[in-house]
């Protein structure tokens, strides 16, 4: 299991009890958003607000702790700040999947980010469509 609390100290943020139980959450989950979060976290803090999960989100993807993805159409998703990798992103139900960085779309970042003489730091890459799951049952 990740040290949740070394996690937030590195980043500056305070290990609250509210933090720590999200950042279970969402790492027992991969990708969730923030409706789920709350579903869960009300099982052990019964009076946490909606508003709470939501303020707290948003300092640790502030701090860096955790990562937005965006969804087309519904809300974002959540995931633990890890190395890049890409995410295939299903706009029908919302699933999202992860693939690691291979060397053929690294060199072609490289190649596009360097013509613009452009520092290339982090690389979030978003592929959205439609997932094997919804493609069979339509
Ligand atoms: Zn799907
Ligand atoms: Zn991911």
């Amino acid at each position: 299991m990740t040290d949740y609390i070394t996690l937030l100290k590195k980043h500056n943020l305070k290990a609250t009890f509210q933090r720590i139980n999200i950042l279970e959450i969402v790492d027992k989950n991969g990708h969730i958003d923030i409706d789920g979060i709350y579903e869960q976290i009300k099982q052990k803090l019964p009076t946490i607000s909606l508003a709470t999960v939501y303020k707290n989100i948003l300092s640790m993807t502030q701090s860096g702790v955790l990562v937005e993805v965006p969804i087309v159409g519904k809300k974002s998703k959540y995931e633990l700040k890890k190395a890049d990798h890409i995410h295939l992103v299903c706009t029908k139900c919302g699933d999202v999947e992860d693939k690691d960085c291979i060397d053929i779309t690294n060199n072609a970042l490289m190649a596009l980010t360097s013509k613009e003489s452009f520092e290339l730091d982090t690389r979030q890459i978003n592929l959205y469509g439609i997932c094997k799951k919804c493609k069979q049952a339509s």
